[in-house]
Formats: structure tokens, sequence, C-alpha cells
């Protein structure tokens, strides 16, 4: 796989699915990738990445940026409400705004530095106990809380439980998002982008399909 590719099956799903061409984001996930893939893929002309870590963000996209114009990362990872002052300083957007406690410390820097990263509200659509993410019943109420403090909430997030049909999880947090009113889906992998895009997925998370397998020895 390459970044050719990829954004070639994303066009494909694209006009498949009847979706608007280019209505759909690649965050590469550069997680774990050496920074050679990551260089690579920054030459190639893409800008748009996604980090699961606040520490390993910070050790490489200061250095990245510094190199190469209008890079975005998204975080993609849970965030821990200590480290929120970091995560404005690292990225764009957080996709895993999962719980009042972090919502408030975000509106509270929010306010205060002037500026917000674009937020997506994981939710738990498989209700598993070790993942992140708000748990179905409780998604309605959440995002009202969110919206009510004034964060620019652009949609939701799930990463649906590996054993099950992802599609059934992608069109639960599609249906979730229409009746909050919500345009942002952040849905798909490399296993399974171009179901989400079926689904109405706007920001596909791209990890080992862009750069190769992930090694972690
Ligand atoms: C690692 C990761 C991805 C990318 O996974 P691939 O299978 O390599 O495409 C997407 N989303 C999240 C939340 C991740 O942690």
């Amino acid at each position: 796989m390459s970044l050719v590719e990829i954004t070639r099956q994303i066009a494909k799903a694209e006009t498949k699915h009847d979706r608007v061409a280019g209505s759909v984001q690649l965050i590469a996930v550069s997680k774990v990738q050496p920074n050679e893939r990551v260089a690579a893929v920054l030459n190639e002309g893409h800008r748009v990445f996604g980090e699961n870590r606040v520490q390993e963000a910070a050790g490489k996209w200061p250095d990245f940026r510094a190199q190469f114009d209008d890079v975005k990362v998204h975080l993609i990872g849970p965030l821990q409400t200590n480290k929120a002052r970091q995560a404005f300083e690292l990225f764009e957007a957080i996709h895993s705004v999962d719980r009042v406690k972090l919502a408030k410390a975000i509106a509270r820097l929010a306010q205060e530095l002037g500026h917000c990263p674009e937020l997506f509200i994981q939710v738990n659509t498989g209700q598993e106990p070790q993942k992140a993410g708000v748990l179905p019943e409780a998604a309605d109420q959440f995002i009202a809380d969110c919206v009510a403090m004034d964060l620019p909430v652009r949609g939701l997030m799930c990463i649906p439980p590996a054993e099950e049909e992802p599609a059934l999880h992608f069109a639960f947090l599609a249906k979730i998002a229409a009746r909050n009113g919500l345009s942002g889906l952040s849905m798909g992998m490399s296993s399974d982008f171009e179901r989400a895009i079926a689904h109405g997925a706007t920001h596909v998370r791209v990890g080992s399909g862009v750069f190769g397998e992930r090694d972690y020895s």
C-alpha cells in the first residue's frame, strides 16, 4: 500500500457511494512509524496526520512542522486532562473527547488561549469496558453538554470492536451524529475505510495502509 493507492481507493469509494469528490479527509496515522516514512509521505505532499500519544507527537511533530508548511496533526488516542494544555500546542484536532472533566478542561483552555482544536466526541459504540468513549446511551447528553460549553464539536468518532462487523458500528455512529445535527464522522481504518465511507465517514484514519505495517519490536 501507499499514499497514492489509499488516496485512489478513497476517491473510488466516494464515487461509488455517491459522496462528493474530495469530501473524505485522509488522516495518515503516523504513530510508531519511522521518521523516514513520515518524511516520505510529507514529501509526497500529504499534510494531515494522526497520532495516538501526546508524548510521541511531541517528540516528532515540532521538527516536521519546522520543515513543512500547513501540517495538521490530529490526536486520535486518549487524552488525560493534565495533558490538555500540551494537546492545544500539538494538535489541530482532538478525536477523543469522551467525558465532562476533559470537556471542561478544554473549554477553560479555549477561553484562556483564544483558540481551540476541532473536536470529535468518541463514542464507545461496542460498549467495550476497556475502550475509551462515551457510552451510546449517554452520547446525546454529552454532546449537548459540549455544545453548551461552546466547544467546536465537529462530529463523532468510533473504533469498532475488533471481532464485529464494523459497518454496523459506522451506521450506528452516523445515526447518533445525524440526530444531534453533527456532520463530522471520524471512522474507518486500513481494513474498513471503504465501508466507513459508504456510511458517511468524513475523516478516515489510515495507518498501515499508507505507511506499511507498524514495527513495535
Ligand atoms: C492506529 C490507529 C488507526 C490506524 O490503524 P491502521 O489499521 O494502521 O489503519 C486508526 N485509528 C486509531 C484510533 C488508531 O489508534
